[in-house]
């Protein structure tokens, strides 16, 4: 799509005829994406007939019909019968291994919409360099940002392979080493597990909240507990991932006695103006594919799938031994108080953003993001709802906060959309009805992996 951008430059240079003085200019060129359904990811009321009008990589403007001229000598597409929406972030994924590997993951997002990815904890110094290139605005590349490798207790969660301080200095040293090779997050695990005493401290914990904000990093927790949660935002973390239900028992989770947040920990997270990531995939899909294998019939998902896993899953002897588990229940029941949790703190006014562990052994990256936004609708929350914390929330989390250029189609922004065959307001399932997705305002040749 390169000539386009060449032809847009091309007609920027002919002077604008004079019309009605009162009239805004309009420069000429530039893509017209004309008659769609607007969603611009704000949470405003959709536009029905609709313009919106891309030049040099951005949205030029949009708008209704009636209030958003087409410019001269722009190409005009028709989208009629269509939906556009922002190019979906997702805050919660892992890529792995090298560069190659990383390149695939990247095809396989934009092949599903997904045009931003935070990878959270797991990337060593060299994935960082190539997921910074990404985030510099590669074509052909999602936008990236990581927070390298994350920080555990010595023994606890994750701590294999990870930042795992004894002292604070060194904790301290460890973020300092990380914020050097340009991470844009500081991630920590802060999670019981199953056994006790190997959580990271809270003195250990506010030592690297400290250390990554003193060094323009955005200290992020993956957390289960509200005590813990209390502890990290008074420590000053705004930016969590999980919920405060999540329990990982040796089969998976089991229900908590006292699901339900209290009314002092939503004021205190509104107070600090946090975000929730809740990560609803990592536990479902433990569990999705054995009770809908049809889905593994889809060559688009199969593609996007973990091989292994992939082979688990096509096996009917381990969709059965998952279905038929003495926890199978349990783990559901458990399931329940997290979709509860997102439905309960996304009322409360708390911003609720979407990310879904993708890179994980069970959770596909493209595929993966709509079908945590359909878990999200199966909470409670609206289609729109769903795909704002999948857009406009998301990117707001990266840095700097609040600040984002992308994540609304709105004039300005970044122009990473998605055109679909099919209304997501009348089922949030047609986000997967994907006709093009644009990066950089130029369309992705979607190929699968
Ligand atoms: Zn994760």
């Amino acid at each position: 799509m390169r000539p386009l951008r060449v032809m847009a430059l091309g007609l920027a240079l002919f002077p604008i005829a004079c019309g009605d003085p009162a009239a805004p200019v309009v420069e000429p060129g530039g893509i017209a994406l004309v008659g769609g359904q607007l969603i611009d990811g704000t949470g405003s009321e959709p536009v029905a007939d609709s313009v919106v009008v891309i030049r040099d990589g951005r949205i030029a403007s949009a708008g209704s019909r009636a209030e958003t001229p087409v410019p001269a000598g722009a190409e005009v597409i028709d989208v009629a019968g269509k939906t556009l929406m922002p190019g979906l972030v997702n805050l919660h994924v892992h890529y792995r291994g090298d560069a190659e590997n990383i390149a695939r993951l990247f095809r396989t997002q934009l092949y599903y919409g997904v045009t931003t990815g935070r990878s959270i904890g797991s990337d060593s110094p060299e994935a960082v360099a190539f997921l910074l290139e990404a985030n510099a605005g590669r074509p052909g590349f999602p936008r990236a940002y990581t927070a390298g490798l994350g920080f555990s207790h010595p023994n606890g969660f994750n701590a294999a392979g990870r930042n795992a301080p004894v002292t604070e200095e060194e904790g301290r040293e460890l973020v300092r080493q990380q914020v050097a090779l340009g991470v844009h997050f500081i991630k920590m695990w802060v999670t019981e597990m199953s056994e006790p005493g190997l959580q990271i401290t809270p003195e250990m914990r506010t030592a690297i909240i400290d250390e990554a904000i003193t060094n323009g990093a955005v200290p992020v927790a993956h957390i289960d507990g509200e005590a813990e949660a209390r502890q990290l935002m008074e420590a000053g973390l705004r930016d969590f991932l999980h919920t405060t239900v999540l329990t990982f028992g040796p089969g998976g989770g089991a229900p908590v006695e006292d699901p339900t947040p209290s009314p002092e920990f939503l004021q205190m997270a509104l107070d600090h103006n946090v975000a929730f990531t809740p990560t609803l995939s990592i536990v479902q899909n433990g569990w999705h594919f054995a009770e809908h294998p049809e889905l593994l019939d889809d060559p688009a998902l199969r593609a996007a799938f973990n091989p292994d896993a992939l082979a688990r899953w096509d096996d009917p002897a381990t969709r059965e031994a998952v279905v038929e588990a003495p926890d199978f229940e349990d783990r559901k029941a458990a399931f329940r108080q997290m979709q509860d949790f997102v439905k309960t703190i996304h009322d409360a006014g708390i911003q609720v953003a979407l990310g879904n562990d993708a890179g994980t052994a069970n959770v596909p990256f493209g595929w993966g993001m709509h079908h945590e936004m359909e878990m999200y609708v199966e909470a409670g929350l609206t289609p729109m709802q769903a795909i704002v914390a999948a857009t406009a929330t998301g990117a707001a989390q990266m840095p700097p906060v609040g600040q984002a250029d992308f994540g609304t189609l709105e004039a300005g922004k970044v122009a990473d959309l998605v055109v679909l065959n099919a209304d997501p307001l009348a089922d949030i399932r047609n986000t997967l009805e994907i006709d093009q997705v644009m990066r950089l305002g130029e369309w992705v040749a979607r190929v699968l992996p």
